[in-house]
């Protein structure tokens, strides 16, 4: 048994921190107790008195294959799949140990990101636990020149049947649609546009949902948000031009928006990503930026259900950075730090449909970090972890 002793331990339900112990089954990789330590001969102690311990943070919008030191996206373009193999095994490690300790990637690049995925569970690599959408599906566009790896063609609703049968027989946990216009994207690209037809999104759904899967859905412009839900994806990705009605009818259908932050916040505040960014991106992030964090106060008003994502792998947006996520939420977005969390954890792990992620109770997996200031007090502790356990192996104490 591995014990965790000393911490002010958080009880995601009930929104408060408890002087407990937690004991990991390091053969199960889950907790077996909560409570007082009662530590046998050959035990293993890990002393975190004095800090507070939640369960390890979950991010639903990353994109491990792509790199964020370049404000070009198209700089990542021509990489071999070897190349593509170890920035996403690098970006791996950086996030695991920043206490991100599961991510679902929304758009890898040929696959790589499988590979990374099943080295991980082999023990070679470190990384999170990896919830996988292959390729996005997306309508012809021009941008596919810019994420040749991520994009998966198809137009009409048996292509799109067949793309993501294609996913899935590669391994993918879940269905990303595009069904709106990228702001990342060509210069003839639009956000504010359709993409996927109502027909083609409920083609993608239907596939995704008999086989047990769940469908993220891009979106930004407010049509697309209608049919996305109508079509009855189970996340919207973005949502930055989300009216009332739209959100109340997300409320009301329960999909999960995914907010992505960070995608505008990180970048802004890296100069060398701003200054080498193409001038038509620049300006999209920056005049929909406001409009979008407007959207989120008045989504998470009327009861939406929040997960957190951040988009990491876009320019600036560092993979390791996620929990800057969580602060925007506090500080931009309006929610208490206990909601923050609870974006992170388990809304998250209901959107994953993964009950024993999220939370600290018996029986979940023991995915679980330290900080050293209350993140009531400063959320922004999260992004200071002083130590991570996954699967109740210490990443770093
Ligand atoms: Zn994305």
């Amino acid at each position: 048994m591995r014990w965790l002793v000393g911490g002010e331990v958080l009880d995601v339900d009930a929104g408060t921190f408890r002087r407990v112990d937690v004991g990991i089954d390091p053969d199960t990789g889950r907790i077996a107790e909560v409570g007082q330590a009662r530590p046998a001969a050959g035990d293993d102690l890990i002393d975190v008195s004095g800090r507070w311990v939640l369960p390890g943070l979950i991010d639903c919008h990353v994109h491990l294959t792509l790199t964020t030191d370049a404000g070009d996206p198209r700089a990542d373009a021509l990489r071999t799949d070897a190349a593509v193999a170890l920035d996403t095994a690098a970006a791996a490690e950086r996030t695991l140990r920043a206490g991100i300790t599961t991510v679902r990637d929304v758009g890898g690049w040929n696959y790589v990101e499988m590979a990374v995925r099943d080295a991980i569970r082999r023990g070679i690599a470190a990384g999170p636990r990896m919830f996988l959408a292959g390729r996005l599906l997306s309508i012809t566009t021009s941008t596919v020149e810019y994420y040749p790896g991520m994009y998966e063609v198809a137009d009409g609703a048996d292509a799109v049947r067949a793309a993501a049968r294609r996913q899935l027989a590669q391994g993918a946990d879940l269905i990303k649609v595009m069904a709106t216009g990228a702001m990342l994207s060509s210069e003839t690209e639009d956000s504010r546009a359709i993409q996927f037809t109502l027909d083609e999104l409920r083609a993608a759904v239907e596939i995704a949902h008999d086989n047990f899967r769940h469908v993220a859905a891009h979106c930004h412009a407010l049509r697309g948000i209608h049919q996305a839900v109508e079509a009855g994806v189970d996340s919207i990705e973005h949502g930055t031009f989300a009216d009332h009605e739209a959100l109340g009818k997300m409320a009301a259908a329960g999909t999960v928006l995914v907010p992505t932050v960070c995608a505008g916040e990180l970048l802004f505040r890296d100069e060398h990503a701003v200054a080498t960014m193409p001038d038509h991106l620049l300006q999209r992030m920056r005049a929909f930026h406001d409009l979008h964090v407007e959207t989120l106060r008045r989504a998470h008003e009327l009861g939406v259900t929040l997960a957190m994502g951040t988009d990491a792998g876009t320019p600036g947006n560092h993979h390791g950075s996620n929990a800057w996520e969580c602060v925007f939420m506090r500080d931009l977005v309006g929610l208490t730090p206990i909601d923050s969390i609870r974006t992170a954890t388990t809304n998250a792990a209901r959107l994953l449909r993964q009950p024993d992620l999220g939370h600290l109770g018996v029986g979940a997996h023991a995915d679980v970090i330290a900080v050293d200031e209350h993140p009531f007090d400063d959320i922004s502790a999260l992004t200071r972890v002083s130590a991570v356990v996954k699967a109740g192996a210490v990443v770093r104490s």
